[in-house]
């Protein structure tokens, strides 16, 4: 069985922006994959090539083996989507924006309505079936979005962003409609900008940044990457930072009667720290350990590309300062000669 998406050396440019730039990516059958990437990284565009809304300007693209050009409505009957923005026809019931939709990919007039209904029921708004669009609340609507991408029954959900801005409650209903469809074996694309989500909900995750791919990995082992703090408190004033000899430790710092140590799996380093502290004279009361975040490995992960992509813009500044001044002259003759 192919992956649910498999996309090689992906490229997207709108005029001259690069919105993906040779992005690789394999999302295998049954996963809950998770996309993180800051504003602008590209995660829509790629979400729009998959489902035809946009044409790649290179690369391959495939859903369940079938090319998103070549075998366009095959790839596109595979896919439930749930957009972030509300592209919907508010003019009719909901029920009946399902039946046309479930219509439109072919299926028979009795299961399209067995299947609304049963798309309604899931997310939990059936008693709001004869209700317009328009008519619904916030909260309803992100629930309908839901239920439109499920109404054909699709082997890959992709949701683009279904939380956002949905309150605790909700956003919590939601996790548990997608968890179980996960369950039951329905490839989930999930992109999000709350990293609590992906953490919670999706097997691997990948950061894309600029149109590329940064990293893909569990939610554990990206957290592995960061370090973590663990910090302990004393019975007196420390002083200077105390000299703790383990190669696993990156840096003390003391506050007082509190010691910080950032080191890269914080558990593991406390036997060795206290005996040192006490060996040195003081006297540890209690402890805390703070694991990394996602969150800070994301940042980190994607701050670190930026701060490459500034030196290579730093070095590219300087290379075409020395070109200006060996071609100032030329340019100088250029522009009076336009004159
Ligand atoms: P966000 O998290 O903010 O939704 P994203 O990761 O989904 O961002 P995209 O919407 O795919 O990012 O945008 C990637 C880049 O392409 C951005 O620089 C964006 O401004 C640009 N872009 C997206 N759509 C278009 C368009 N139709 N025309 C021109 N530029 C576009």
């Amino acid at each position: 069985m192919p992956p649910a998406i498999r996309v090689e050396s992906l490229e997207k440019d709108y005029g001259d922006v690069q919105a993906l730039d040779g992005l690789d990516l394999t999302v295998p059958e049954g996963s809950f994959f998770g996309l993180l990437g800051p504003n602008g990284a590209g995660k829509t565009t790629f979400i729009n090539v998959l489902v035809g809304l946009v044409r790649k300007t290179g690369g391959r693209a495939e859903v369940f083996g079938n090319d998103v050009v070549e075998d366009y409505q095959s790839a596109r009957d595979a896919i439930g989507l749930a957009p972030q923005e509300f592209n919907v026809d508010r003019f009719f019931p909901i029920e009946e924006v399902l039946h046309h939709k479930a219509g439109y990919h072919g299926l028979p007039e009795a299961e399209a309505e067995e299947r609304a209904a049963e798309a309604l029921k899931r997310v939990g708004i059936y008693d709001k079936r004869d209700v317009r669009f328009d008519w619904l609340s916030g909260g309803m609507k992100r629930r309908f979005m839901l239920a439109r991408a499920l109404v054909t029954d699709p082997d890959l959900l992709i949701l683009d962003e279904p939380t956002a801005g949905v309150d605790v409650e909700l956003r919590h209903d939601l996790w548990e409609v997608i968890t179980d469809l996960n369950d039951e074996g329905t490839t989930i694309l999930l992109t999000t900008h709350y990293i609590e989500e992906a953490e919670r909900l999706c097997d691997e995750v990948a950061i894309i940044d600029s149109g590329q791919k940064v990293t893909v990995a569990t939610p554990d082992e990206l957290t592995e990457k960061g370090s973590d703090t663990l910090t302990v408190y004393c019975e007196s004033e420390v002083g200077d930072a105390p000299v703790l000899d383990d190669e696993r430790i990156e840096g003390v710092t003391v506050e007082g009667d509190t010691i910080r140590v950032r080191a890269t799996s914080a558990s593991e380093v406390v036997p060795s720290v206290l005996r040192q502290l006490e060996a040195a004279g003081h006297t540890p009361l209690d402890i805390d350990i703070e694991r990394t975040s996602l969150e800070e490995v994301f940042v980190d992960l994607t701050r670190r590309d930026e701060d490459a992509s500034d030196d290579a813009a730093d070095v590219s500044d300087e290379a075409s300062d020395e070109e200006t001044d060996d071609t100032g002259t030329d340019e100088r003759v250029t522009a009076e000669a336009s004159r």
